[in-house]
């Protein structure tokens, strides 16, 4: 069997032990006879999967309990018509306030314009989003419903180091692409939300977290099946969920657990992401794209010197078992995602690479 060292940024590699314990049960589910795609959302086994998920996460991501878990069919971008849908309207002016560090909350900060009035407070878009801009508490609308951000940003490398004072203004992360990386205060933030395919499991559903006060708030146009409260009363299960998107990210869970948790997994995704950062800075052939002081862990981006060696690159990491290190075309180059199912020899192996084709090619 051939198993590359996966660097897409999304669906992205999922740890081995979690595939191959998917595949162990696919055609009987712990002795059932059925596979857990074949049998019921309300089934008792179903349900002992999806609470199972909840007291994970509780525990793994420290959710206090005053915060509902949600799971919403559409992915992350869903969200960006959802959060307006049921918080815009928490503030009579019905404004959001956007931190612009990237593709993803310029969508996001569109989408809301269906349903309110979004106001961008900083962006780094004339820099091509090579750095997180800072705010100040005060650069915030005292009258918007709630501030969007993007706490990772995927193809531009980028992250929030620290997350911004909000005051009493609820703070919204979009954090699809490292929910879990790192260590959080999730009483920071009103809402958080990630699709489950960067660091979670499969496409097409997201995670949302949300401060039960903030459940209340939902316009009266918003689908039943995008509504928050709706949602945290039937516990996510109004129609038929995504079984096996759950169960996976169950297995993902339980793996981040006997690995140590969440501290032991950012110190080696810090330790990852030092070992390829250290590496480009200390050649002439590679230039990191994404400023210093702002850079992700999850998704290095860097570009060749010469650029026009890139396509040569490409082809020869990929036939080294090195796969999906294109960067995305807003930035160019290559791009190395890193999510915490990609081992530290993952990484040792494309600095291996590297070096030898920047030697290659000087
Ligand atoms: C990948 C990504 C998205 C889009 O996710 P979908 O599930 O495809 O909608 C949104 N935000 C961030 C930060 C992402 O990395």
């Amino acid at each position: 069997m051939k198993r590359v060292y996966n660097f897409g940024a999304g669906p992205a590699m999922l740890p081995l032990e979690v595939m191959e314990k998917a595949q162990l049960e696919f055609l009987d589910y712990r002795g059932l006879g059925a596979g857990l795609i074949e049998i019921s959302h309300r089934s008792a086994e179903f349900d002992s999967i999806i609470n199972h998920t909840d007291e994970l996460l509780t525990e793994l991501a420290g959710i206090p309990a005053n915060y509902k878990i949600l799971y919403i069919h559409g992915g992350a971008q869903m969200q960006f018509s959802a959060i307006p849908l049921n918080l815009i309207n928490r503030h009579q002016a019905q404004k959001a306030s956007f931190v612009l560090t990237g593709n993803w909350a310029v969508k996001a900060s569109k989408e809301a314009t269906r349903y309110g009035k979004p106001q961008i407070i900083a962006s780094s878009e004339k820099q091509n989003f090579s750095f997180i801009p800072s705010i100040n508490t005060s650069d915030i609308d005292p009258d918007s419903s709630y501030l969007h951000i993007t706490s990772n940003n995927t193809l531009f490398g980028t992250r929030w180091q620290e997350f911004p004072k909000t005051g009493d203004i609820p703070l919204v992360a979009d954090m699809t692409s490292e929910f879990l990386s790192r260590r959080i205060n999730i009483s920071d933030f009103g809402l958080i939300f990630a699709g489950l395919q960067k660091n979670l499991g499969p496409a097409g559903l997201a995670l949302v977290i949300i401060r039960e006060d903030l459940l209340d708030y939902a316009l009266p146009q918003t689908p039943a099946l995008l509504n928050y409260k709706t949602c945290a009363e039937q516990h996510s299960l109004s129609n038929t969920i995504n079984t096996f998107a759950i169960y996976m990210m169950s297995l993902v869970l339980q793996w981040l657990k006997d690995k140590g948790g969440v501290a032991a997994m950012e110190q080696l995704n810090e330790a990852k992401a030092a070992l390829l950062y250290d590496f480009i800075d200390r050649s002439d052939f590679y230039r990191g794209t994404a400023q210093p002081a702002h850079r992700s862990t999850m998704n290095v981006t860097f570009n060749l010197n010469p650029e026009h060696k890139l396509a040569e690159f490409l082809a020869q990491a990929e036939a080294r078992g090195l796969y999906a290190l294109k960067g995305h075309r807003a930035v160019g180059g290559a791009r190395a995602s890193i999510y915490n199912a990609m081992p530290l020899e993952g990484c040792q192996a494309l600095v291996d690479f590297m070096a030898e084709f920047a030697e290659a090619n000087t």
